[in-house]
């Protein structure tokens, strides 16, 4: 497999599908651009070797063409992160968007619009009635198959060269993420920096872990991070469970948990995932207390409590003061860290120290060498709140596929590149 480091792309028109599914405010304007400055450093090396990007990305979930959601709004950021003048193609497979391709000079770059403003870029049916039948629905699934691969090789007949760098979609096999592989040999075809820094610091804790290794995962249900925890188990040293989910945990021991959140039809899975810990001698940690507010809110009354005694009428929304000691210790005694969910509701300030505490701990960590991992959107925005961004190893900007990889699922955008 070739890397983008060794490629040059000099005198090459390279499609390139990035993560521009940036957040926007109703004047349409950028309300964060770390997505669009995730994919510079591809596309400023392609620019710098003599080749021309041909941009590609999807904004929301279109059901058509809506203006709300060209990417036209993104265009001049684009362009003042790159120190381009980029050019625009206001249909991804339209004429104008193949003549402009084709005229691209050495160092100029194209945006293409918002590739779900078609179905065939997802390959899923659109405008189906409720009360469709299934032989109705049969047949629109495979006209869009159909016409998905024309969409796809349109696409694909622009450029000399596929990166795609797009991690936050590699868990979709959609036409641009992965379909369109097909169309480019093995030595046209690569990650882009982004894509392969995300799959390398994933690789780096799931493959060859330094010890102990430790997995905090918080968030509030189990429902949601069965899987991981499942993939987790055969890995780990400790897995640390923090958040609304650690008390079907409590529950399932036993334990009196007030009004807190609880998934009652998975205590006897959770009663598993012990007994699975167990026998990989994984040492599954609880928090021993917790903060408890007597409602859902910032304002709530609160007391400190067993984690396996809260009063009726209170419910946990962060770990106590001995819970973070606990959750503290392990952690900065590790030398892998993937933290994935918030151990408390870290959105209200009251409730938010529990979670400052680990973050904080996996600071410390890594300063004293650990490998550290944060993913998943929720941790994500903890480790900004508390300004810790930069001194973790990774923040990942993935959201679904950094689980669905972490779960030890192969990405399609992954495999349609290396194979795997
Ligand atoms: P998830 O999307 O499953 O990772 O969950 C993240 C959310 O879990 C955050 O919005 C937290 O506020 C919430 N959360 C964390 N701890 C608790 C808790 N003890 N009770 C209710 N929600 C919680």
């Amino acid at each position: 497999m070739i890397t983008i480091d060794k490629f040059n792309f000099s005198g090459k028109k390279v499609f390139v599908r990035v993560d521009f599914n940036v957040p926007l405010n109703d004047k349409f304007e950028i309300t964060d651009d770390t997505r669009i400055r995730a994919a510079m450093p591809t596309l400023k090396k392609i620019i710098a070797d003599g080749g021309s990007p041909i941009i590609a990305s999807h904004l929301g979930r279109p059901k058509g063409v809506e203006s709300k959601y060209s990417l036209k709004h993104i265009l001049p950021r684009v362009s003042e992160l790159l120190g381009v003048d980029v050019q625009f193609a206001d249909d991804c497979v339209g004429e104008s968007a193949g003549v402009k391709a084709a005229a691209l000079q050495p160092g100029e770059a194209l945006l293409l619009e918002n590739l779900r403003f078609y179905a065939e870029e997802e390959g899923k049916p659109r405008g189906l009635a409720d009360d469709a039948s299934e032989e109705e629905k049969a047949t629109a699934k495979k006209a869009i198959k159909e016409s998905q691969k024309d969409f796809t090789k349109k696409l694909a007949s622009y450029a000399d060269v596929y990166v795609n760098d797009a991690f936050g979609t590699a868990h979709r096999a959609h036409a641009s993420t992965a379909l369109i592989a097909d169309y480019f040999d093995a030595d046209h075809k690569m990650f882009g920096f982004l894509m392969q820094k995300e799959i390398d610091a994933v690789e780096k804790i799931m493959k060859d872990p330094a010890r102990p290794f430790t997995a905090i995962i918080g968030g509030s249900k189990v429902s949601s991070k069965i899987d991981i925890i499942e993939n987790l188990l055969s890995k780990v040293n400790n897995l640390i469970i923090g958040g609304g989910m650690a008390f079907t945990f409590e529950k399932a021991k036993g334990g009196k948990i007030g009004n807190s959140l609880c998934e009652d039809d998975k205590l006897e899975l959770a009663k598993e995932i012990m007994k699975k810990a167990e026998a990989a001698g994984v040492n599954l940690v609880l928090s021993s207390d917790a903060k408890a507010g007597d409602s859902f809110s910032n304002d709530a009354k609160s007391i400190i409590a067993e984690a396996n005694n809260i009063p009726d009428g209170y419910m946990g929304l962060d770990i106590g003061p001995k819970g973070e000691d606990e959750f503290a210790d392990v952690i900065k005694a590790s030398k892998t860290i993937l933290w994935n969910g918030p151990v408390g509701v870290f959105e209200f300030d009251n409730f938010a120290h529990g979670s400052q505490v680990v973050a904080k701990a996996i600071v410390d960590a890594t300063a004293a060498g650990a490998f550290s991992l944060v993913g998943g959107g929720d941790s994500v925005a903890c480790v900004n709140k508390f300004g810790y961004a930069d001194k973790v190893s990774y923040v990942s900007t993935g959201g679904g596929a950094l689980l669905e990889f972490i779960e030890g699922k192969v990405l399609p955008g992954i495999k349609a590149i290396r194979g795997y």
